[in-house]
């Protein structure tokens, strides 16, 4: 039978066993900056721990309940990671390096529910959430891809899954992160996404952490926007922004809209200036994200002359505008992709 993972504790869980088994629960301290600051792969090694303590831990918990099937480099730096947990599921996690930063972008559940149409992780449809321990394995494992001196210094969540239909998991994962004896990274450094369900971003609001968040809007108007993100027929625009209005008062946090840019389908010059009046005065940041095309899609990159003209509108309409920078575009970089290439596999090579 597996090992429950370590990491599905908080601090203070961890505090409380370690003082049911020793007395001691200062010793959960120590055993978290053996993980997240000392990148320690084993219990073995957090000597400054009694035997006796390393031997409780080794047959009561795991520290690892993923295997790395599929680690792709790309010549910008960018580095993916397709990790296989106990029950045969995949997930992926990115690591991005720009300047000083080391953005890396985890998933929250094993496929996805929403079904956007663009995405190769919406095609497969929803396997189930992701543990708190989970979620925060990704972290550790692309942590331990740094060189010694490095440091991750973001978080999106913007991986596979809906983070907010996660948020109980996911909201665990990252206080943990900030808790004694974790990574240090607070919230203005992590930046959850959701496709915009009104309720959650209520709940994310009320809890008082600022988290960044960024909405995916990818259209603007409802028409367009359920064929691309179908659960928007029960949504609908007007009761997203409301919300991430909500969340902009409450916060103080400048919310980001995402939207993927699909040639012919959402990035005409009059989809621009709808998109314009749509976020005009919301001190919204929109930022645009060119088609990473998956061939089994049939969605295509824009063009660079229609793309210049969206920002020139945008901008127009006084909405702050960026567009994301392609990265890794030698390997499978697209949401999804690593996943669903690595299953194809599987099924050609008639592997269980
Ligand atoms: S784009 Fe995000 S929300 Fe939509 S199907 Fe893909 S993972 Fe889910």
């Amino acid at each position: 039978m597996s090992l429950p993972l370590l990491c599905d504790l908080s601090r203070q869980e961890l505090a409380e066993w370690c003082q049911a088994e020793v007395g001691q629960p200062y010793r959960a301290e120590q055993i978290r900056r053996w993980i997240f600051g000392k990148r320690a792969n084993d219990f073995e090694v957090m000597t400054d721990i009694s035997a006796l303590l390393r031997k409780r831990l080794a047959e009561t918990y795991a520290l690892f309940a993923s295997e790395i099937v599929s680690h792709q480099r790309s010549i910008d730096g960018t580095e993916k990671l397709l990790l296989e947990f106990r029950d045969g599921s995949h997930v992926e996690c990115v690591l991005m390096r720009e300047g000083d930063r080391r953005t890396i972008c985890i998933s929250t559940q094993v496929g996805c529910g929403m079904g956007c149409v663009f995405c190769a992780s919406g095609m497969m449809g929803f396997k189930r959430n992701l543990s708190t321990g989970e979620i925060l394995e990704q972290l550790l494992r692309m942590d331990r891809l740094l060189d010694p001196e490095e440091r991750i210094t973001n978080i999106v969540v913007m991986g596979m899954g809906e983070p907010m239909a996660n948020l109980p998991n996911l909201l665990k994962a990252l206080a943990s992160l900030d808790e004694k004896g974790g990574m240090g990274i607070g919230v203005r450094r992590i930046t959850i996404s959701t496709v915009g369900l009104p309720d959650k971003i209520r709940e994310l609001a009320a809890l008082g952490r600022r988290y960044n968040l960024a909405v995916s809007l990818h259209a603007p108007n409802d028409a367009l926007r359920n064929t691309l993100v179908p659960v928007n027929e029960r949504i609908g625009i007007p009761a997203i922004l409301a919300a991430a209005d909500e969340y902009f008062d409450r916060t103080g946090r400048r919310v980001t809209y995402e939207y993927v840019v699909l040639r012919d389908v959402n990035d005409s010059a009059e989809q621009a200036e709808e998109l314009g009046r749509l976020l005009k005065g919301r001190g919204a940041h929109i930022n645009l994200i060119p088609m990473n095309v998956v061939s089994e899609l049939p969605f295509g990159d824009p063009r660079g002359e229609r793309l210049t003209t969206f920002v020139e509108i945008l901008e127009r309409h006084g909405v702050a505008t960026t567009v994301r920078k392609r990265k890794g575009a030698d390997i499978d970089a697209a949401c999804g992709q690593l996943r669903l290439r690595h299953l194809q596999q599987l099924e050609t090579a008639n592997i269980p």
